[in-house]
């Protein structure tokens, strides 16, 4: 009997990991020159820490959670996101204590039982990142450029980054009154989601996807117009030093993000070539999270991106996968060449070459359909006339042609390189 994998948690297959892995590196760079640090977070935290931090009546903890019991009673969970984890993480380790400023990176996969789609998964991967320790605009700024720059560089042609403010706890209370009364003079075209959110968590009646409640939207009071001064001088800023450097914002007055903890800025990325799963990214600014979660009054801001749908949109764009091929093939040719080959294979590897070392017998045509296909650009081949005079033969698969005894068989990969360039420029 066959087992297959858990509906929703995918295999990445090498054809596939090696565009993750480009993305990654992409990411990695971007980083280090915004000077983050990479923080390598737990999967399994206690459950409390999303419900205290991402909200109760989100649909992360209210229904796609792999909560479970631990046979000691503990209740834990997989991560259905990681800014809790990072903040935990910092408190825990008073991180604020080393640098007043703290800026981590973060990779890995995240859990969540939502309904499996094209570019919707109950495991996924994620690439983040979080500041804490400043709540001046430029941090919010320089968040959105790392942003755009990071979108840029992994190749992302269609990224559009939204915004919006989502005010703070001094004027959200009023923005919130307002949007309850607007509510319940709609009540009767609300859909019975929205009916219920209307006292739990007004805020997420912007961004129903009912088509009723859409179409009724535009007409609901927006936050950018009900905040207070300091919050709208914030997001002016904001948007202002983002403009100078070129970085266009799309404002949406009714993005609000699906967890309770954001305050004032707000961001969200969505890119064409996913349908209707089309956000790769997003995030915005917590500044109270820290402080409930027991650390100081700190402010944070963040973002998380999608790895499964950054390479969905790459794929779309008809970008081909990286395909790493071996740079030489080596083909043994008759017992004497097999440990030749072996032996050989081992050196260009520690001296830092990417090698396929064949084995078992097979015939040169087979072995040479194997190379073809791997792609590589050099064969290796060494049957008994070669280990006997000590001199290796290439194919250069490109130029078609054999160098005989281009090198010597103790060879270093430096002359070889320079042998098989000077082989490819003599030939013209
Ligand atoms: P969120 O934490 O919900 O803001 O998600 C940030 C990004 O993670 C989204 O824009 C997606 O790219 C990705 N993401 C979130 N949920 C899923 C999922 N179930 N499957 C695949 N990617 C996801």
């Amino acid at each position: 009997m066959k087992i297959s994998s858990v509906k929703g948690f995918h295999d990445v297959l090498p054809a596939e990991s090696a565009r993750w892995a480009e993305i990654e590196a992409t990411a990695r760079d971007i980083f280090d020159r915004y000077n983050f640090s990479e923080i390598r977070l737990p999967i399994v935290e206690r459950a409390e820490l999303f419900r205290r931090s991402v909200g109760e009546t989100t649909d992360i903890v209210e229904k796609e959670m792999y909560a479970f019991e631990d046979r000691d009673g503990t209740v834990l969970t997989l991560r259905p996101e990681g800014t809790a984890s990072a903040v935990r993480a910092y408190v825990e380790h008073a991180m604020q204590t080393q640098e007043p400023v703290t800026k981590l990176s973060y990779f890995g996969p995240m859990f969540r039982r939502e309904r499996p789609q094209r570019g919707r998964l109950r495991q996924f991967s994620q690439i983040g990142a979080e500041v804490f320790g400043r709540d001046d605009p430029a941090i919010d700024a320089e968040i959105l450029l790392l942003l755009s720059d990071l979108l840029q560089a992994i190749g992302i042609e269609s990224a559009e980054i939204g915004v919006n403010t989502l005010g703070c706890s001094d004027c959200r209370p009023a923005f919130r009154e307002a949007l309850v009364a607007w509510g319940e003079s709609h009540r009767d075209q609300l859909c019975a989601d929205c009916q219920r959110r209307l006292q739990q968590n007004p805020l997420r009646l912007l961004d129903c996807k009912q088509p009723q409640c859409v179409a009724l939207r535009d007409g609901a009071p927006r936050m950018i117009e009900h905040c207070d001064p300091a919050c709208g001088e914030h997001f002016a800023r904001v948007r202002q030093l983002c403009e100078e450097q070129g970085l266009e914002l799309v404002l949406q007055p009714y993005m609000v993000r699906g967890l309770d903890y954001y305050c004032r800025t707000a961001f969200e990325v969505v890119a064409s070539g996913l349908g209707s799963q089309n956000a790769v990214g997003g995030g915005g600014r917590y500044d109270g999270l820290v402080k409930s979660l027991g650390g100081p009054q700190v402010g944070g801001i963040g973002f998380a991106l999608g790895v499964e749908r950054l390479a969905l949109v790459l794929e779309a764009q008809g970008g081909d996968a990286p395909r790493p091929a071996p740079e030489f093939y080596i083909a043994p040719l008759g017992a004497a060449g097999e440990s030749a080959a072996f032996a050989l294979g081992h050196r260009l590897r520690a001296e830092g070459a990417r090698v396929e070392v064949d084995s078992g017998g097979k015939s040169l045509k087979s072995q040479m359909r194997r190379a073809g296909k791997m792609e590589a650009p050099y064969v290796i081949l060494l049957g008994e006339d070669e280990v006997g005079s000590g001199r290796i033969t290439v194919r250069d698969m490109q130029a078609r042609a054999d160098r005989r005894g281009v090198a010597a068989l103790d060879t270093d990969i430096n002359e070889l390189r320079a042998a098989l360039s000077a082989a490819a420029t003599a030939e013209g």
